[in-house]
């Protein structure tokens, strides 16, 4: 029993930053590509380090088969950790142009889910960055592939880049075509950003939302609507947003927020899902809490959930007293 046996869901986590280590050096010297430069410790990097990091990788996928390498390689590496359900995220407009159009990037990623040794759902992503018509274009995406292999829509990227209310239309489409609408917030931006998510968008869970973790009023606002924060904590050390140990989990737990770790981007950060769980806690029963709160804000089927629910239990009960 250890926090590696403990079976889990994985609800934050992007395409290109899924990608093994060992696959991305195999693409970029395929395509004579350089290897973006490792996070330097004792360094706060700004946005566009983590993005320009990001976007090397990026380059390396030259194609549909390699969208559907990385979404295979990725939920086997979350299984070997535990995770009998994973979200995956793709901005499709980023892969395209290799892909062909917004949904044959859709298409090679459903083509991954499907051959994945776990059930994989998909969130399509639109970047902050990125024009509000644009948001409306991939949600309509999105929307038409709900009920098959898409769950969620997302807002990815700096959400300094973008206005809440200019992405309303599109988050209110995809509700209302039954999928999560998960927007990252509060990584830079004040807890007000986190509460608008929640309130004009709707959000079902944030991405991140640190911000909103010492604010009582939007904590209160994300317990009462049952809206999880999507914590991902070896992504805070380097951009320098928050240390590991700071992170108020207890305290969110204790004000009834879900909060749900995630890996965002494994391969900049070097952290894998397990690892999420005991750099946060080392109490088992803790951890069980978690994963639980995962399950509960994400969007598996209700078998996959019940059967994830069912088998955390079983797992707690071999916690020696
Ligand atoms: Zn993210």
């Amino acid at each position: 029993m250890t926090a590696a046996t403990l079976p889990k869901t994985n609800l934050h986590l992007h395409l290109t930053g899924a990608m093994r280590p060992a696959t991305l050096a195999e693409l970029a010297a395929r395509g004579g590509l350089p290897l973006p430069p490792p996070f330097t410790a004792d360094t706060v990097h700004e946005w566009p380090a983590f993005q320009q990091r990001y976007d090397l990788a990026r380059a390396a996928i030259r194609g549909p088969a390699d969208i559907e390498r990385v979404v295979v390689e990725a939920a086997t590496d979350d299984a070997a950790c535990g995770a009998e359900w994973i979200e995956l995220q793709i901005d499709p407009t980023s892969y395209a142009p290799v892909a062909g159009s917004l949904a044959g990037a859709v298409e090679a990623a459903l083509a991954g889910a499907a051959r994945a040794p776990i059930p994989v759902g998909l969130i399509v992503a639109a970047s902050w960055a990125a024009p509000p018509e644009h948001a409306l274009r991939l949600a309509t995406l999105a929307a038409s592939y709900a009920g098959r292999g898409v769950v969620g829509f997302g807002l990815s990227n700096d959400e300094r880049l973008g206005r809440v209310a200019d992405v309303v239309p599109a988050c209110r489409l995809a509700a209302e075509a039954g999928l999560k609408v998960v927007p990252h917030g509060g990584f830079y931006t004040p807890a007000s950003h986190v509460a608008d998510c929640v309130t004009l968008l709707g959000a079902h869970r944030i991405g991140h939302g640190l911000a909103a973790m010492r604010d009582p009023a939007t904590r209160d606002l994300l317990a009462a609507r049952g809206v999880a924060l999507e914590i991902c904590p070896t992504s805070y050390p380097p951009l320098g947003v928050a240390a590991i140990a700071d992170l108020p989990i207890r305290e969110l737990r204790a004000a009834g927020v879900l909060v749900a770790l995630g890996t965002d981007d494994p391969l900049l950060f070097g952290s894998d899902l397990a690892s999420q769980y005991t750099l946060v806690t080392t109490d088992p029963a803790e951890q069980a809490d978690l994963a639980r709160c995962a399950v509960i804000a994400s969007a598996a089927p209700p078998a996959v959930r019940d059967e994830l629910l069912t088998d955390i239990t079983a797992w707690e009960k071999e916690i020696p007293a």
